[in-house]
């Protein structure tokens, strides 16, 4: 290899690289680096979005659980609050993961 490990992409191996500010990942500049519009690289917005998406899909399940008509607006509001609810939970905790709690969640996942 022309680079050294150490000067490529933790996810593919390419050079020019830049640090992620939120993980501190070492990634490429081209596909792995910081997403457009946020303040983290693509691993991290991958984070984010599963965990946005199993928030959903509860979400979903639930909107197809309703049976009673009477009770189904309500309930509908209520699924609807705590959607929009755990969403702001997910980013907040998101936000105050600390580098050294990411890279060892992400050890844990490949492992
Ligand atoms: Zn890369
Ligand atoms: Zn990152």
């Amino acid at each position: 290899m022309a680079y050294r490990t150490s000067e490529a992409c933790e996810v593919c191996g390419k050079s020019r690289i830049e640090f992620c500010p939120r993980c501190k990942a070492q990634v490429c500049v081209e596909t792995h680096g910081v997403v457009a519009g946020a303040r983290h690289c693509s691993i991290c917005e991958d984070e984010l979005v599963e965990e946005l998406e199993s928030a959903q899909i509860v979400f979903d399940a639930r909107e197809r659980d309703f049976s009673l008509p009477r009770m189904a607006f309500w309930s509908d509001v209520v699924a609807r609050v705590d959607l929009a609810l755990t969403r702001r939970r997910i980013r907040r905790m998101f936000a105050r993961r600390s580098p050294e709690m990411i890279q060892r969640a992400r050890m844990q996942r490949r492992a």
